[in-house]
């Protein structure tokens, strides 16, 4: 179970990674443990640290704890995004805090809020446009233990980024009127479609099915669906088809087993991800990457949760996985596969559980827990 485990976070490694392409399953299943650490050469990192609104805080501070434990050679460099930094910089999106991410390449970031029906844009969504971040990629698979509905369920949410309803174009036309612009372009469908079969040829996935409205939004899902079907002729060893977005709501909680890659536009990425969350045990489990050609945010799932924010209770295991993708993404695996293992390990003793989870810990002794058994 972990080794099958190990597989579904390692493959969140980017199909542009900064670091190496070579096939990581692969490679950590044949060395042993102390060939690894010999020839493993770990560069020293540093890392835009973003800990973002709400329960962000509080799972970033707890995953930065456990990162250091594992002896990750990173350092921190804190931005801070959203209405605090509105309030100490005069902009949601400080000019200073892309530039760190520009300069590192690099950020893991806690969830940011953004106002409802009024307020500022969405950071998150700008951050994404700011550095091109295109691909998001959100491995959903559950963990050891934890009870859910489908236990067995291993796939891939691959989301277009930067466009889509997402452009933050809209306007009155008249009073009682308003237009939502959707933005879908060749450019955009055709390389997240090559970034998803890249992705799934690297990780020996079967097939990729995408997600669309072709049948109403004929034009923009419908250009959509061309860009994907024209670059999947270039991977004849992935199955390719694809499924109206109600329908495959439907089926994936029916039959999500039929399911291995997803890819899909940003707004029903958006959605189907929580959907797929669900089928696991919750927003507190599924990682995120978000990908451009030159730099990487690794977020999770998850936003700042206002409900249980503050109260110290938040389940850290998505923010977790997310930095242990980052650590892979950098090269890290030593120090990524050690933490893997200890949350694993945690989770497979199931004694010590987040309320989300059924249990009663708190995200500081969840944390602990895991770095009890980094060193076992
Ligand atoms: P949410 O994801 O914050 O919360 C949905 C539910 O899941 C809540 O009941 C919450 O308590 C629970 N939950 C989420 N993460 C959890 C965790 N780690 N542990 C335990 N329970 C967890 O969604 P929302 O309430 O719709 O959004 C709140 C805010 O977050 C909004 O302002 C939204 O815009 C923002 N948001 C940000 C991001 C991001 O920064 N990438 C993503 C989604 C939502």
């Amino acid at each position: 179970m972990i080794s099958m485990l190990r597989q579904v976070v390692s493959c969140a490694a980017p199909a542009y990674s900064l670091v190496c392409k070579v096939n990581r399953k692969k490679d950590s299943e044949t060395k042993s443990k102390d060939q690894r650490s010999k020839t493993q050469i770990l560069m020293p990192h540093t890392i835009t640290l973003i800990p973002g609104d709400g329960i962000g805080p509080e799972v970033a501070a707890n995953v930065v704890r456990i990162i250091e434990a594992a002896g990750a050679d990173v350092s921190w460099e804190t931005h801070y995004a959203g209405a605090q930094a509105l309030e100490k910089f005069g902009s949601t999106l400080p000019q200073e805090l892309l530039d760190s991410i520009k300069r590192n390449g690099v950020a893991l970031k806690g969830p940011v809020t953004t106002p409802v029906g009024k307020g500022f844009t969405s950071v998150n969504v700008g951050l994404r446009q700011a550095l091109d971040l295109y691909a998001n990629l959100r491995p959903v698979r559950a963990l050891p233990n934890v009870p859910c509905r489908y236990p067995e369920l291993n796939l891939v949410v691959v989301r277009e980024n930067t466009e889509d309803l997402y452009s933050g174009i809209e306007h009155v036309v008249v009073p009682g009127v308003v237009e939502s612009l959707k933005i879908i372009t060749e450019k955009a469908s055709t390389r997240v479609s090559r970034f998803a079969f890249e992705f799934a040829r690297r990780e020996g996935r079967k097939k990729i099915t995408a997600i669309h409205k072709a049948n109403i939004m004929k034009m923009s899902d419908g250009l959509f669906l061309e860009c994907f079907y024209k670059v999947a002729k270039d991977y004849p060893e992935i199955a390719a088809d694809d499924k109206i977005v109600d329908n495959a709501c439907m089926q994936l909680v029916m039959r999500p087993e039929q399911f291995d890659v997803m890819l899909m536009e940003n707004l029903y990425g958006d959605i189907l991800s929580d959907l797929c969350a669900g089928l696991i045990g919750g927003l507190g489990l599924v990682p995120g990457a978000n990908i451009g050609e030159q730099g990487a945010v690794f977020e999770a799932v998850h936003g700042s949760a206002p409900d249980i924010a503050g109260q110290g209770i938040a389940n850290p295991t998505a923010l977790l996985q997310s930095g242990i993708q980052m650590l892979r993404y950098l090269g890290q695996r030593e120090p990524a596969d050690k933490i893997e293992n200890a949350m694993l390990a945690v989770y497979e003793e199931g004694k010590i559980r987040t309320r989300d989870l059924g249990g009663t810990a708190k995200t500081s002794e969840f944390a602990d827990a895991i770095i009890v058994k980094l060193n076992v």
